[in-house]
């Protein structure tokens, strides 16, 4: 049947079809890829694309890695799919790696980044409830992001996500980013977790500072509140270590990952500590193809890969940051230039959603979060003479405007 999906097709048909078979959730560019390797993504007609976003932080490894591939299709061959009710080989692998390179003690794992924050909300609940932490209410941070379903746009801190689905989930407090003080203000007797992402993605590259995490960490041990690290974008080696928590010294309680932890299959993770882990008992959560063989073998063999990957991810980063910031002294526009390892954001100072279709024509995927960011998510094995070509086609399209 893969010919019948593949064979006599062309750009126009598809893009007809897409409008006509498939809802409307996505705003889409008119690009059709067909195949991808590496820091490349090809379309229908051929033209390639140097990507630079990794399907927003999704092909960290670069895509279709050959191990990903490999593991991938002997595991298609082997088993794709039982049940839960059985001890699933990969699952369990997967989950002592992690445990391994987290130091924490046990992982959940599901299919997405919004369900695994979806777990770890219902996991910080339960666990609390067993422990008289709280009412249950959840603090989270303005332009955050954690996902789309009816509980993480509601734990999503912006208004935009949320219109026209009410009534929402109830137990959801919002405080503003980096501002210790807010946070103190904002914990009452109801709170029972702090959620948060150490890098904020969507709401435009935005980095923890590192006495402000401490702070909460700190905050967190004071109270027995449960702190959530929604690491979906800024983990995976994403920011130069596996973790962006590395950064801190500290650990939060409950981590959840997902997007580039399968390398492009679906797969999330919520780890947790013992201690909270054990909140969640046979029955209380679960979902039919979480830890699924297929994912969670891909999902290893990534994980093998990036542990290979960091030292490129530093060293890229810190010439890619360098570089933009020669771009930010030529241009006035350009406000701020933030990053870590390589997931980087330029703020401009009007919407670029114009550069981002410029840079389409150029052979570029990029894309722009918040309006005014420009975000930069490239397969972790990016090379200088890619970056190098990215910069001179930005600075060509910024010195037309
Ligand atoms: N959390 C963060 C920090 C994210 O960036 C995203 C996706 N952009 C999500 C959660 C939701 O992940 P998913 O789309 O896989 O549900």
């Amino acid at each position: 049947y893969f010919s019948e999906i593949y064979d006599n097709i062309d750009e126009k048909t598809m893009i007809k079809n897409d409008k006509k078979y498939i809802i409307g959730t996505y705003g889409r560019y008119g690009i059709v890829p067909v195949k991808g390797y590496g820091m490349i993504v090809e379309d229908i007609n051929g033209k390639k694309y140097k990507d630079f976003l990794a399907g927003i932080g999704v092909n960290n490894v670069g895509h279709c890695h050959p191990e990903v591939v490999k593991t991938l299709q002997k595991q298609a061959e082997l088993l794709i799919h039982t049940s839960n009710l059985y001890h699933i080989i990969p699952q369990v692998q997967l989950g002592k790696k992690l445990v391994e390179l987290t130091g924490m003690d046990k992982a959940f794992f599901s299919n997405s980044g919004a369900e695994a924050n979806e777990a770890a909300i219902k996991l910080a609940r339960k666990h609390g409830k067993n422990n008289n932490i709280g009412e249950g209410e959840i603090i989270t941070m303005e332009h955050s992001f954690h996902g789309r379903t009816l509980t993480t746009i509601t734990a999503t801190a912006k208004p935009a996500y949320q219109e026209g689905y009410e009534p929402l989930p109830k137990g959801f407090k919002y405080v503003k980013f980096n501002d210790i003080e807010a946070l103190k203000e904002g914990i009452s007797n109801k709170t029972t977790a702090i959620m948060l992402e150490p890098i904020q993605g969507e709401g435009g590259i935005h980095i923890a500072d590192k006495e402000y995490l401490k702070g909460v960490r700190d905050i967190c041990n004071d109270k027995n509140i449960v702190l959530i690290f929604d690491e979906v974008q800024c983990g995976m080696g994403r920011t130069g270590k596996m973790f962006a928590y590395e950064h801190y010294n500290i650990k939060p309680d409950i981590l959840t990952l997902a997007k580039a932890l399968g390398g492009g299959a679906p797969i999330g993770a919520t780890i947790a500590t013992e201690e909270v882990a054990t909140a969640f008992t046979p029955g209380s959560h679960g979902t039919t193809f979480g830890g699924n063989p297929l994912a969670c073998s891909a999902s290893y063999a990534s994980v093998r890969v990036l542990e290979g990957l960091l030292e490129n991810t530093q060293n890229m980063g810190e010439y890619f940051i360098t570089e933009l910031n020669k771009l930010k002294n030529k241009y006035g526009f350009i406000k701020e230039v933030r990053g870590i390892g390589l997931m980087i954001g330029i703020e401009l100072s009007f919407n670029g959603g114009d550069i981002v279709k410029k840079m389409l024509e150029k052979g570029y995927l990029i894309n722009c979060t918040s309006d005014v960011v420009l975000r930069f998510l490239p397969p972790l094995i990016v090379e200088k003479t890619d970056i190098d070509g990215l910069i001179n086609a930005l600075d060509e399209v910024f010195s037309e405007i």
